[in-house]
């Protein structure tokens, strides 16, 4: 069978946070590989400095350049209506009938997943895999599985490996002062950044 491994976000910009998790996981459930799926507006938090679609679909491209197992789709970027989770995980169930989907995010996402568009819907179509983005959140991400599957038959999977804390925020924050990212940005996302004079480093 074949495992499909979707991550959505924002990716503004994609981080090492964002494929580190993806990486972990295309290990750990032995997925055949993980689509990166940047969003086109974020639904969930307004956002100021967002760069264009195609800007961080092309960040997103370079990331996965690097990275075997890796690939993005453009799927949510296409969409001319409002773009949700669901709309995208039903998507891929008709394009990939028999594969297993597995809906990757971060704890921040997974606490807020009762708000989301069609939640039961989208448990029943993906498997969702949840990592920690900072140590010590533990507790609050099975504290809230507990809760979920109280009502919902949810299936999960809890990340076993160490977190990569670093966010989108940060790095915007420190682009635009002009510190250093060593090490937080995938190889060749900082030039790209630089070249297209994104989050304030023209
Ligand atoms: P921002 O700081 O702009 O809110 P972000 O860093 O949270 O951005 P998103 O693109 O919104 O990045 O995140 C996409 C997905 O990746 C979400 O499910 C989020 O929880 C997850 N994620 C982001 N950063 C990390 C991280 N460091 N470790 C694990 N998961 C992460």
């Amino acid at each position: 069978m074949t495992n499909i491994g979707l991550l959505g976000g924002t990716f503004n910009p994609i981080h090492m946070g964002h494929l580190t998790l993806a990486q972990n996981f295309l290990a750990q459930l032995s997925l055949d590989e993980v689509v990166l799926i940047p969003d086109k507006s974020p639904v969930h938090k307004p956002e100021l400095d967002l760069a264009p679609g195609e800007d961080r679909l092309t960040m997103c491209e370079i990331a996965a350049a690097g990275a075997p197992g890796i690939t993005v789709d453009d799927v949510e970027l296409r969409r001319k209506e409002k773009s949700y989770t669901v709309l995208t995980l039903e998507d891929y169930r008709r394009r990939h009938p028999q594969a297993q989907l597995y809906f990757l995010m971060g704890t921040d996402m997974f606490l807020t997943l009762e708000g989301w568009h069609q939640y039961e819907r989208l448990f029943q179509l993906a498997v969702m895999c949840v990592g920690a983005r900072d140590s010590g959140e533990e507790t609050l991400i099975l504290d809230a599985l507990k809760r979920y599957r109280q009502y919902y038959p949810i299936r999960a999977e809890v990340l076993r490996a160490p977190p990569f804390p670093v966010s989108s925020t940060q790095l915007r924050e420190r682009l635009r002062r002009g510190e250093t990212t060593e090490g937080l940005l995938p190889p060749g996302v900082k030039e790209y950044i630089e070249r297209r004079g994104l989050y304030g480093t023209k």
